[in-house]
């Protein structure tokens, strides 16, 4: 990293029955590349009676990219999309002018057992001229992800470019995200690999950049790619993401991301008198927060 990395910990938040820990948006830093919002789920048990049950709420502006390492999430939107997400696959809903969704335990694991879930919710803000597309949905399996193995760490491509790599998911600016694992202390080579601001989320293990340790539950942002040597230990995971930041400011309420505020007025507006679309067959409605 560069030698003026911020070291980010993450702050629990609870998220009705879960507790997440936040890494971005962050006082400091609102924004990495075009990603706004990084929630780590976990890793936690989802017993009988906490069972996640996120009902409709509605999002605009930005795509939301859901991950997992253990567990399963039933997905189901505004288009009809109707999707179980397994670890290592990817969910990837833009909401453009706006979409509702809902986020739930599937139902063949409400079976009174309790169940692990790990992984990351991301958003991630639509540039300018896009903000106001058609809703999007698409999912990709595991299998369709690039991954490969190099110098002692597995790395898994999930969204953008990067290693001279590109990963099928239609993303609407230049980013990447990259799952990592160690098998060996090892080096990472971040130059000329990706482009724009990074940011690493140390989910298990420790890195040292430029001599500093940072360990579990930390991210480490640098707003270049010019970085100095990343030295990862055995068995670390990590989650590498950034891109190109935007020039305009981004504005964000509740679920809502815009870079004017009145579309955001308007948004929030349109939620309390229903005229989103909605979830087919589904009741749920959560509250625009006051
Ligand atoms: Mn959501």
């Amino acid at each position: 990293m560069s030698n003026k990395g911020l070291i980010i910990e993450q702050r629990s938040r609870d998220i009705g029955d879960f507790l997440v820990g936040r890494y971005l948006p962050f006082r400091k830093k609102r924004m990495v590349g075009p990603f706004i919002f990084i929630d780590h789920m976990g890793p936690s048990s989802i017993q009988p009676g906490s069972y996640l049950d996120v009902g409709q709420h509605p999002h605009i502006g930005l795509s939301t990219l859901t991950y997992l390492f253990e567990g399963q999430i039933h997905h189901k939107d505004s288009l009809g999309s109707d999707q179980i997400i397994t670890p290592g696959s990817v969910n990837w809903m833009t909401a453009g002018k706006g979409v509702t969704h809902t986020e739930r335990t599937p139902a063949q694991l409400r079976d009174g057992k309790t169940y692990p879930l790990h992984g990351f919710q991301i958003w991630i803000a639509l540039p300018n001229h896009l903000e106001n597309m058609e809703p999007e949905f698409h999912h990709f399996d595991k299998d369709e992800l690039p991954n490969w193995e190099e110098n002692g760490l597995q790395f898994r491509l999930v969204a953008g470019e990067g290693y001279h790599q590109k990963s099928p998911v239609p993303v609407h600016s230049n980013l990447f995200m990259l799952e990592i694992k160690s098998v060996q202390d090892t080096l990472l080579e971040i130059q000329d690999q990706v482009k724009g601001e990074i940011g690493i989320c140390i989910i298990k293990g420790s890195i040292n950049a430029c001599g500093q340790r940072i360990s579990e539950g930390n991210m480490i942002v640098s707003k270049t790619e010019d970085t100095c040597k990343v030295e990862v230990s055995n068995h670390t995971h990590l989650l590498l993401f950034g891109g190109e930041p935007f020039q305009e400011k981004r504005h964000i309420f509740w679920n809502f991301v815009s870079s004017s505020p009145q579309t955001i007025a308007q948004a929030k507006t349109d939620w309390k008198n229903k005229k989103f679309p909605k979830v087919p067959v589904d009741d749920s409605y959560i509250n625009l927060p006051e």
